[in-house]
């Protein structure tokens, strides 16, 4: 490589990393691991009539509490899911209005607007303003750092990810968790989809009772976000 391009390849991989890595720090915490007696499951983008209902029936089997980050707009429609998730103990987050994958070049204002839009209405169905938020497609600026700060909410990345818009096989699904998993990480997975041509989560479903037992034999625990992070789920104002 030609000297002098050296510094601008290294800054670019830099910032890159930065605004794609779900555990970049430079420009602001992210959170990613806590209690390392345990683990947390979180679910994206529902909530959905038809998956999020089974995702809760294979949890509660298992025993386990999970952590949702759901979309604001769905809530018009399945807010009753988001509501019986809250009342049987998971965890929900916000992971914004309408979830534009575009969201982090936004302004300010217009990030605010999709954060707080979401807290607006989760606060209808669940009684409170979540802490927890979680950008769509995982990118971020300072810009949502600052909005977050204001809102009194912290920011929540993933130690391990099953990939599953990917990988469709659900033990190769499963398998990849397992292996990449660490004590203390937290889990992404998805119940729902950002868009609304419908696609299929049965995958997911299927891999989900592998990862369960497969992370149940290691003596882990399952711990809602509040609990791995010692945090309160509640936003701080
Ligand atoms: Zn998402």
């Amino acid at each position: 490589m030609i000297v002098w391009l050296a510094p601008i390849a290294g800054f670019a991989a830099f910032a890159l990393n930065e605004i794609a890595n779900p555990r970049g720090a430079f420009l602001g915490k992210v959170h990613w691991k806590g209690d390392p007696g345990g683990v947390a499951l979180t679910f994206d983008d529902g909530p959905h009539p038809e998956y999020t209902p089974r995702i809760l029936e294979t949890l509660d089997r298992f025993q386990v509490k999970a952590s949702f980050f759901v979309i604001g707009r769905y809530l018009e429609k399945y807010g009753n899911l988001a509501a019986a998730a809250s009342r049987a103990g998971h965890l929900i987050a916000n992971h914004s209005f309408h979830h534009f994958r575009a969201m982090s070049f936004f302004s300010t204002e217009k990030i605010r607007g999709e954060i707080f839009q979401c807290q607006e209405e989760l606060e209808k169905w669940v009684g409170y303003r979540p802490r927890f938020y979680r950008q769509p497609a995982g990118f971020r600026n300072p810009r949502i750092f600052a909005t977050l700060e204001e809102l009194g909410m912290s920011l929540v990345g993933w130690q391990a990810h099953a990939f599953d818009n990917l990988v469709k096989e659900p033990r190769a699904m499963a398998q990849r968790i397992l292996k990449s998993v660490r004590p203390g990480g937290v889990i992404l997975l998805h119940d729902g989809w950002d868009r609304d041509e419908e696609q299929d989560r049965a995958p997911t479903l299927e891999a989900l009772p592998l990862v369960l037992q497969g992370l149940k034999d290691r003596g882990l625990n399952f711990f809602t976000l509040d609990r791995l992070l010692g945090m309160s789920k509640e936003a701080r104002v």
